[in-house]
């Protein structure tokens, strides 16, 4: 054993440990998936580069404060994440309901307006940050007798065996045998690459700002998102203080004006952000420090092998302009536990093809279909050519307008149809 390794508790030295599923990262999907297959009578192992420890939850809010990785979740998936027992941490620690929505274009007078009451829903969504999300469900994947959190533990390699099983080599702890390993390890997913998936893949050219912003207005419980041609820019809610406004930002720029914007200083930034939001919440009074996210969106061309399936980023990347990533990931979880679960009850093995390729099945259609949306609406807002401007105008009055469309988009949009 290397020296600064380290075993997880009650795990000794041996040739190979076995588990029914092995789970390869422990972000929001891989959390998620553990606590789904938890109770069903499955071993679950699953392996974390980094730490898995509980993240600090501080209960101050400032610009400061609030976690600068956000997530928009649709009503499906609270439900699964209520389902998962996690939904009451979140809760109590804070989240923001959203129950309006507004989309317009800079370039013109298009606008639509989204309310909770036109689908009947008591919310559109809801803001969470990304560290209270981990932290709920990594309580709950700790409290599941029948999963073993092996971490900081980092794959080194996996392979198939002669007997059909999976093999799992790891940093940091011994060496492990599935008959399914998931990968859920983000969007360069290790798995798929050493499995040698291929993936379908391109570069959007924009990177994607985020930050936490003080604003001079209250955000009145709704989610704005502003098309410029430079790229959309959202502003979603966070639970205030009553007499101090936030917001957390996600600015997606082409590549060629990130630099100049992350070089700014705060009141720089400030006064861009103030141009680019129109002023639509007043003055942006403070922001915290930014992170830019490259964006490039990915699909694997198939998400399963005998013994292998990917879920979340390790499957699909998806432009961020609709909060959807982890919205699609979390059905996937959802989706890929079940039919281990069915197939148990079967008698069928979770590192099945045939049960494999039924949560592959499920889950590819609504996810292409997600991803095509999303360029759409990307290069039609990114185009100034006039007869586009006109048709996006157009179309926005026109959806604003019809009832039934609007209603169904809504409810595909907030994954409820
Ligand atoms: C700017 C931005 C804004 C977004 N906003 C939204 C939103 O509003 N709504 C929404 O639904 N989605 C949103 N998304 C998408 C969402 O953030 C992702 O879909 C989600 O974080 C993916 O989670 P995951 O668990 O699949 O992967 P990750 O969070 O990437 O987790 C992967 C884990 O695997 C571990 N790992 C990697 N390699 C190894 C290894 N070799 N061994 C062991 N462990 C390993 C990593 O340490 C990591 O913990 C946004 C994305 C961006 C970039």
């Amino acid at each position: 054993m290397r020296r600064g390794w380290r075993l997880p508790r009650g795990v000794t030295m041996a040739e190979h440990r076995s588990f029914d599923v092995v789970i390869v990262g422990g972000g929001i999907a891989g959390l998620a998936l553990a606590s789904a297959l938890q109770g069903h009578g499955l071993s679950i192992a699953l392996v974390e580069a980094r730490p898995l420890t509980a993240p600090e939850l501080p209960a101050q809010r400032s610009v400061r404060h609030f976690d600068t990785r956000v997530s928009a979740l649709t009503p499906r998936s609270r439900a699964l994440l209520q389902q998962l027992g996690a939904w009451d941490a979140i809760a109590v620690y804070r989240q923001c309901s959203y129950d309006h929505m507004t989309v317009w274009d800079a370039q013109g007078t298009g606008r639509i307006e989204f309310d909770c009451s036109e689908v009947g829903a008591p919310a559109l969504g809801h803001i969470v940050e990304n560290r209270a999300l981990v932290s709920a469900l990594l309580q709950r994947a700790a409290a599941g007798a029948d999963i073993t959190l092996l971490s900081p533990a980092r794959l080194l390699s996996c392979a198939h065996d002669t007997a059909g099983r999976m093999r799992v080599a790891l940093e940091g702890a011994q060496p492990l045998q599935a008959e399914l390993l998931v990968a859920a390890d983000g969007a360069l997913s290790p798995v798929r690459r050493m499995l040698a998936f291929a993936t379908r893949e391109w570069d959007y050219g924009h990177r994607a700002i985020v930050a936490t912003v003080q604003l001079e207005r209250p955000h009145q419980a709704t989610a704005r998102q502003r098309f410029l041609p430079s790229g959309p820019l959202a502003l979603l809610p966070l639970p205030g203080t009553g007499a101090e406004h936030y917001c957390s930002i996600v600015w997606s720029l082409q590549e060629s004006l990130v630099a100049q914007v992350m070089a700014c200083d705060e009141a720089a930034f400030c006064a861009a952000l103030e141009r680019a939001s129109e002023r639509c919440l007043g003055a942006v009074l403070a922001s915290s420090e930014r992170t830019a996210f490259p964006l490039r969106q990915r699909h694997a061309v198939d998400y399963v092998q005998t013994g292998v399936a990917l879920v979340a980023d390790a499957a699909h990347t998806i432009h961020p302009l609709a909060g959807q990533g982890i919205n699609l990931g979390l059905r996937d979880v959802a989706v890929l536990a079940q039919e281990i679960v069915a197939g148990r009850a079967r008698g069928t093995g979770p590192g099945q093809l045939e049960l494999l390729r039924r949560y592959q099945r499920r889950r590819k259609g609504e996810n292409l279909l997600m991803m095509a949306a999303m360029d759409g609406f990307k290069h039609l807002f990114e185009g100034e050519a006039l007869p586009l401007r006109w048709l996006r105008n157009a179309g926005m009055r026109g959806v604003d307008r019809l009832g039934p469309l609007k209603r169904r988009l809504m409810r595909h949009a907030m994954g409820l149809g």
